[in-house]
């Protein structure tokens, strides 16, 4: 365990952009320790206002729709409009292999190595919240060295688009044609969350069905209602694996952008997520608290033994602990 340095060092260095600073940073937020997240609220709260001032873009997929491949190809166009872009992810299925998403650099490899581009694993975690609090807190972090493109990539197998789609601000939906027309095992949910339905591997042979799919997402779309910013969801084609395609997703976003930041929604949008992540949050320390008092287990073996020989219901029981213990 490297020495923890004063708070006004990873402040300093964040705001100079020093990117060794941020990564130690990121790594007190993903700690174990309460004395590393206890600094790590501290160089937050610090940071807040230097944080905020990027475009937040969630992207989602199933496993092989080509997300590391988008990144790289998009990421890099991205730079070279002249934005920093941090990459990070939420994989709550990496509790044990740390950071299974993004976990290998090579997978990025341009992007990997650019200065401009600061890529960092999913955090490990058992629980979603907890993984998906650090995720954001780390984005708020690379927001304040300079970062002014997040990606936030989650795998579109379960519940982590949700919380993907409370951090950002624009949410973009990969998806390949003619993997069976049913919405490819996609919620629905999950299709009307998105800004963009992408459709990719759009090249080669796969180029025809690529613009069939289009057509018929883009008449699906329809049948949704309208969604609250405004914007209407748009669905295009692209080959990220040949480059293509790429300036229409950008142009998009750039649409949408311009239109949420002139009809309020973005604004609106980023307060009731600071509100949805104040609720996340108090949750989630109160469980910490709670779950994790070193006298908990004592407390907690005495009520099971009451409750399984029938001294006390469950219900009395689990009443005392909290009076006792919160
Ligand atoms: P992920 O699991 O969603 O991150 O997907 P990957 O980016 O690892 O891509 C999975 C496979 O699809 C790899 O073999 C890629 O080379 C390939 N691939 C990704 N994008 C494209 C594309 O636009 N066209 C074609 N033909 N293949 C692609």
């Amino acid at each position: 365990m490297r020495q923890r340095l004063p708070a006004s060092a990873y402040i300093e260095g964040i705001l100079s952009g020093n990117r060794y600073m941020l990564s130690r940073a990121i790594t007190l937020v993903e700690s174990k320790l309460s004395p590393d997240n206890e600094l790590a609220d501290q160089i937050i709260e610090a940071l807040m206002p230097h944080t905020g001032q990027s475009l937040r873009i969630g992207i989602t997929g199933v496993p092989g729709v080509g997300k590391s491949t988008f990144i790289e190809s998009f990421g890099y166009k991205i730079l070279n409009l002249g934005y920093r872009l941090a990459v990070l992810a939420i994989d709550p299925s990496s509790q044990t292999s740390k950071g299974s998403i993004l976990g290998d650099k090579t997978r990025m490899e341009l992007l990997s190595q650019d200065e401009r581009a600061y890529i960092r694993p999913s955090p490990a975690g058992s629980s979603l919240g907890g993984v998906a609090a650090r995720t954001r807190e780390a984005m708020l972090l690379c927001e304040a060295a300079g970062y002014n493109v997040i990606f936030i990539e989650t795998v579109g197998v379960g519940q982590s688009e949700t919380v993907v789609r409370q951090m950002t601000d624009f949410f973009l939906l990969l998806m390949l044609a003619g993997a069976g027309d049913d919405l490819q095992g996609i919620k629905r949910g999950i299709i009307e969350m998105a800004d963009l339905l992408l459709i990719n591997k759009a090249d080669g042979d796969n180029l025809r069905n690529a613009q069939k799919a289009q057509n018929q997402y883009k008449q699906a779309l329809h049948l949704f209602p309208p969604p609250s910013s405004g914007f209407f969801p748009q669905v295009l084609l692209a080959s990220a694996l040949e480059k293509k395609g790429l300036d229409e997703v950008w142009d998009t976003i750039e649409q949408f952008k311009s239109m949420v930041l002139g009809n309020g929604f973005f604004a609106y949008n980023r307060a009731e997520q600071a509100v949805h992540w104040l609720n996340e949050q108090l949750t989630f320390l109160l469980k910490k608290h709670f779950f994790e008092r070193e006298d908990f287990d004592i407390h907690f073996q005495k009520a099971e033994e009451a409750v399984r020989n029938q001294q006390k219901s469950p219900q009395r029981a689990a009443t005392e602990l909290i009076q006792k213990l919160l």
